[in-house]
């Protein structure tokens, strides 16, 4: 491949279309666990919630999506009920270490 077609080659146009599906249900976790009144009390501002999502993301194995054509809802849904079980804990320990430790 030459200069000239590699600058025609949307690199940059890649990031929104990778998505790793973690995030989705890290997100989702966050979501149910937090509504639970033993969380009642947990900071929930901009900065928290990104905290305790990068924790949680950094210690779960990421899943990128290419596309969503296909058998990909099958695959989608057999890898939520893999990785959810772990999520739910692993968002439980980021909310734990986040809220002792705000950065605010
Ligand atoms: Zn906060």
């Amino acid at each position: 491949m030459n200069e000239k077609a590699n600058s025609f080659i949307d690199f940059i146009g890649m990031k929104k279309d990778l998505n790793n599906h973690t995030e989705e249900i890290v997100i989702k976790t966050m979501k149910a666990l937090l509504q639970e009144p033993e969380y009642n009390n947990i900071c929930t501002c901009h900065q928290c919630l990104l905290d305790i999502a990068a924790y949680a993301l950094n210690r779960l194995p990421a899943k990128y999506i290419a596309d969503r054509k296909d058998d990909l809802g099958t695959k989608i849904a057999k890898f939520e009920n893999e990785v959810n079980i772990d999520a739910v804990s692993v968002v439980k320990k980021a909310i734990e270490v986040v809220s002792n430790n705000p950065q605010h």
